[in-house]
């Protein structure tokens, strides 16, 4: 084993490497027959998911994209779809067009060099570096939030992660702990070691290979590290979801390819019921259902979710039933253009393969299940 013997770090090194051979993860899918279209795959789907998560993703994904080009000749909407469920989509549409840079500007093939593969969409230094260290043994340290984890604790460096300057001193750290050789299996011990043993909450420090010099450990200390996120209240918004019923398909709508759920397709959105209840009239539609109303959250706001379920010919029993509520507005006259409007008619029976947010996706379970289901309620 040849470390970086000018490190005073180097036992460090020889630490993880031992107990990556020992306890290392060696058997995850994108491990075998290794390849830099898989780790790139894998890498990005791991941010901010957890490998349990990730694995049947990755397994749908390379099965149905099984080279770049593959991916990159892929409609959005396909891998969007393929994507539904694992959130951050950003990270899908970046992978996409990341994709078509490869086969436009590197032939199809997955390039080695560092700053190339740093330049393409949505790679950041760290997944750079995992990518070619993982592949090609090429020295280059990591820091994601596992290893940022594990450093921080291990050094005591103190602050949130998240602070430019406190960051800079963890890629130092992370630079001078990373040997020269066996990269690879450095890189993956580190991020195993956050994942398994120097876990968020009761690290189990006793079966650490770096306990007898971390300073987290010999102070008791491991909570102060890394520092929290200054505490802010997140805004609230809200939204009305409109589930408009046609004959069993639902009106959905494709976001714009940017900000959140972009690419996606959602529900027709009202920023007030009053709204949403004066569309139901002009379209002469009488009665409504309002459906149990929920939160979904995103890293910078809540969002207060309100479906409302109408259908373009409402039963005329529903008049009767307390469930559906009369649309107070109603113009009796009015004749509904929406049907001719709405671009997208979703057919749960028959669906295609488009990209759905979760919470789309889940009322979308739900209208199956009262439309369709032996206990139908509509
Ligand atoms: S000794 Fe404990 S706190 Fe320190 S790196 Fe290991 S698991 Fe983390």
């Amino acid at each position: 084993m040849i470390l970086a013997q000018s490190s005073p770090h180097a036992p460090f090194a020889y630490a993880m490497l031992t107990w990556y051979d020992k306890f290392g993860r060696k058997h995850l899918p994108w491990q075998q027959n290794k390849s830099l279209y898989g780790v790139w795959l894998s890498e990005v789907m791991l941010q901010q998911t957890q490998v349990a998560t990730v694995i049947p993703y990755f397994e749908r994904f390379v099965e149905t994209f099984p080279h770049i080009n593959a991916l990159a000749n892929a409609p959005l909407d396909a891998v969007l779809h393929l994507w539904t469920g694992l959130g951050y989509y950003a990270r899908a549409r970046n992978l996409h067009k990341a994709a078509q840079t490869i086969r436009d500007q590197h032939d199809g093939k997955f390039p080695t060099a560092f700053e190339q593969v740093r330049a393409l969409t949505g790679i950041g230094q760290s997944t750079a570096g995992a990518i070619l260290s993982s592949c090609l043994d090429a020295p280059y340290p990591i820091l994601d939030g596992n290893v940022k984890r594990v450093l921080a604790r291990y050094f005591a460096v103190s602050g949130w992660p998240g602070e430019k300057k406190v960051e800079s001193q963890l890629w130092q750290y992370s630079g001078q702990v990373t040997p020269t050789e066996q990269v690879a299996n450095f890189n993956q011990a580190m991020m195993d070691l956050g994942a398994m043993v120097c876990t968020r909450t009761k690290p189990k420090c006793t079966l650490c290979p770096l306990q007898r010099d971390c300073q987290a450990n010999l102070q008791q200390s491991w909570q102060d590290y890394p520092g929290k996120k200054p505490k802010k209240t997140l805004p609230e918004r809200e939204s009305y979801f409109l589930i408009l019923n046609a004959q069993g398909k639902i009106a959905l709508e494709q976001r714009e390819n940017n900000g959140i759920w972009g690419g996606l397709y959602c529900f027709p959105q009202f920023e007030s019921k009053s709204a949403l209840l004066a569309f139901l009239a002009t379209q002469g539609i009488g009665y409504y259902q309002e459906w149990n109303t929920f939160r979904h959250t995103f890293s910078h706001f809540h969002l207060d979710i309100y479906p409302i379920y109408a259908q373009l010919d409402t039963p005329q029993q529903v008049s009767n039933r307390t469930d559906w509520k009369k649309v107070a507005e109603k113009t009796e006259q009015s004749e509904s253009t929406v049907f001719s409007a709405v671009k997208y008619w979703y057919d749960p029976q028959n669906p295609e393969q488009i990209g759905l947010a979760t919470p789309v996706k889940n009322l979308l379970t739900q209208f199956i299940r009262n439309y369709y289901g032996e206990n139908r309620i509509l």
